[in-house]
């Protein structure tokens, strides 16, 4: 029986393991689950392994809160003992957050196959944390697991040819976990009737270049209110952006709520009228879920979204977010069209890793 060493760590990476990970089962996969410990917070980790149930962690290396050298490198000696003590077949990693780098690096120096699932993407912005987890990640990985073509090319651009890797375009496991799970969703989510809105737009933000620059925040929080004006915004807000906003006394007169569990963010998504935010996940969910995104960034990994109208791009910039939201509300747009796969991306990895 194979036995494959799963690194999580941060909330996405809770979403793509969940579908993953239940894939791994139905075949028979001996999976040893460790937790970084980068997400806590009840209602950014446990909520998620409750309702996608998630295996429990075997480990749990509770390290976060530190600075990206600190935390990576506590990571890396972590999992290094664990693999050291369990020799895996393999190690998957998801995304591109810390734990993504550490776990690839951990197994890598000692000769563990690595296996990273989202690979290939890029922002190109050397500036993002995550573009430099993604490019280090994908250059030590021995199989590639890649979400769409554009990651594909990405790949073939960089050389990644020329490498003795597997590379596999499989479709977004993040899809396969946003319509398996959305009939439960259906069922168990009382967010609507909670909040007594059926008219929203619903928007996150939390990536570091956003809440770091304290004018981008004031930008984005302004452009938000103004749009709260003509139709309520619901933010489900994510703890470093609070945590910054209390501390500069930015004051949001948007819906401010504590940040949901998957199921009462899938029904959010399948109720607001329009998605605004800056997470890398949620981009596609919203076009998983019907609905056109205003990405709060420069650039986008998820290119195919912007190429085909689904999404567009305004940075921090106020006015262009007011005007963006003017026009994707008036938009129709056919949500048919297969970007990211047939909802066998999770099954695909499980049956490659059968044959290792
Ligand atoms: N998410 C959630 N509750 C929230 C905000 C996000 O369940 O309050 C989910 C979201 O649906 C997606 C994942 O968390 O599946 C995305 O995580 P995040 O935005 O933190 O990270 P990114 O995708 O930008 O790496």
């Amino acid at each position: 029986m194979k036995r494959i060493f799963t690194i999580v760590g941060a909330r996405p990476q809770f979403v793509k393991a969940a579908a993953v990970s239940r894939m791994l089962k139905k075949h028979g996969i001996d999976e040893v689950l460790v937790h970084t410990g980068q997400h806590f917070d009840a209602n950014m980790s446990d909520v998620f392994f409750e309702e996608m149930e998630i295996p429990k962690p075997d480990h749990n290396l509770n390290i976060n809160g530190l600075t990206h050298g600190a935390m990576t490198g506590r990571m890396l000696e972590g999992i290094e003992k664990l693999l050291l003590q369990e020799q895996p077949d393999a190690v998957m990693v998801f995304g591109d957050t810390n734990s993504t780098l550490a776990g690839a690096l951990a197994a890598k120096k000692i000769n563990i196959p690595v296996i990273h699932v989202e690979a290939g993407l890029r922002s190109f912005n050397m500036k993002m944390p995550e573009e430099i987890n993604r490019i280090i990640t994908d250059r030590i990985s021995d199989i590639l697991f890649c979400p769409t073509e554009n990651a594909i090319q990405n790949l073939k651009r960089e050389g990644f040819d020329l490498f003795p890797v597997k590379i596999i375009k499989n479709g977004d496991v993040m899809q396969d976990a946003a319509y398996y799970y959305a009939q439960k969703a259906a069922l168990k989510s009382t967010i609507i009737e909670q909040l007594g809105l059926h008219h929203f737009v619903l928007a996150t933000i939390h990536r570091q270049e956003n809440t770091d620059d304290i004018q981008k925040l004031h930008h984005l929080i302004d452009g938000l209110n103004a749009i709260n004006h003509e139709i309520p915004v619901v933010l489900p807000l994510h703890p470093r952006t609070e945590h910054i906003l209390s501390q500069c006394h930015i004051r949001s007169k948007c819906i401010i709520i504590k940040p949901v569990g998957y199921f009462d963010m899938i029904r959010l998504l399948k109720s607001c009228q329009l998605v605004i935010t800056d997470s890398g996940g949620v981009q596609k969910e919203a076009f998983f879920f019907g609905k056109h995104c205003i990405t709060l960034r420069e650039e986008t990994e998820w290119v195919e979204l912007v190429e085909n109208g689904f999404n567009t791009l305004v940075g921090a910039d106020e006015n262009l977010l007011f005007a963006a939201y003017h026009t994707m509300k008036q938009k129709q747009s056919d949500f048919s069209l297969n970007l990211y796969g047939n909802g066998t991306a999770a099954e695909q990895i499980a049956l490659t890793i059968k044959e290792l």
